[in-house]
């Protein structure tokens, strides 16, 4: 079986966001570090899927620079900050 090398940093980032899962403690308070877990399964699940590294807002790159600063992050920061100005209310 042949594998591209792009995979093989896919699979290696996919260890980073699993070990992020596994070290955050659970907890079900909102912001806290449960939903942080819950994005990185969710960037796992992004993986597996081929659209790692696409705002799932606006489908636009996600800059390599952010996912190597917050691996887990599904928006670029556009759409990030957008988000955080509606919640925040
Ligand atoms: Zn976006």
């Amino acid at each position: 079986m042949r594998r591209s090398k792009a995979n093989a940093q896919l699979g290696k980032r996919h260890d980073m966001l699993r070990e992020i899962a596994a070290t955050e403690s659970f907890s079900a308070a909102p912001g806290g570090p449960y939903s942080r877990a819950a994005e990185a399964l969710e960037a796992m699940q992004r993986i597996r899927e081929g659209t790692y590294g696409t705002c799932a807002d606006c489908g636009g790159r996600i800059p390599a620079a952010r996912l190597q600063a917050k691996p887990e992050a599904t928006r670029c920061v556009r759409c990030q900050v957008e988000r955080e100005r509606n919640t925040a209310a």
